[in-house]
């Protein structure tokens, strides 16, 4: 089975999240794709709201979807969250799966930095979708790298959490930003000080 993992903050997850999952689904054939909030990103400081909480955005985020789930291990183990750690037990817990990792054109510009990049890189594959803001060029990146990011094309979103944080902050609309699903988790629940 191929698996993709959509990994991020998810502070909320938004519609750019959803097209880049579901463009390197498409693009590659993937059996399904996990969806999984990080605790705390080692390049973050900690998320606004509770790892729980984004967790349950996750879910209402893929309901429907007949091959998106959500994977709470980087939330239930708590800390720091490392890709590597956690893709590790990944390939220990599902020998027989094919993971990939589905990032936007930011991280895969960023890959370098990554915590133990050259083991996670020799584990998978990673997906590149385009994102405006940043050029998706594996060219760039070092050699060992290029041989271990493909890529996928999708619709440029020119959306992030930051941006929806501060609109809801700001009493600004966030609606069809994020799933409706979303939107009806973060009225009710009070959160970004949204304002319905
Ligand atoms: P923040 O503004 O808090 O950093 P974000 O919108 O960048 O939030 P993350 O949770 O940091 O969302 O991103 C998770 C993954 O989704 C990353 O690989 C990121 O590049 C990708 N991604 C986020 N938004 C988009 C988008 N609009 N288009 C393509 N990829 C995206
Ligand atoms: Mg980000």
């Amino acid at each position: 089975m191929k698996v993709g993992i959509m990994g991020g903050t998810f502070d909320p997850i938004h519609i750019g999240h959803m097209l880049a999952a579901e463009s390197a689904r498409d693009a590659y054939g993937l059996d399904e794709v996990w969806f999984m909030p990080s605790h705390i990103p080692p390049h973050k400081e900690d998320a606004g709201v509770t790892g729980l909480m984004r967790l349950e955005m996750t879910a209402e985020a893929i309901a429907g979807h007949p091959s998106f789930r959500t994977l709470d291990w980087e939330v239930k183990r708590g800390g720091v969250s490392y890709t590597v750690d956690t893709v590790r037990e990944l390939r220990n817990t599902y020998p027989e799966h094919d993971f990939s990792f589905i990032i936007g054109a930011d991280m895969v510009a960023y890959l370098p930095k990554w915590d133990r990049i050259t083991e996670l890189a020799g584990m998978l594959t990673f997906i590149g979708v385009n994102r405006p803001g940043t050029n998706l060029s594996v060219e760039a990146l070092p050699d060992f790298l290029q041989t271990a990011v493909v890529t996928a094309e999708m619709p440029m979103i020119e959306i992030s959490s930051t941006m929806i944080r501060n609109r809801a902050a700001a009493g600004s609309s966030i609606r069809y930003m994020v799933p409706d699903r979303v939107y009806d988790y973060i009225v009710r629940s009070g959160i970004y000080g949204i304002q319905p």
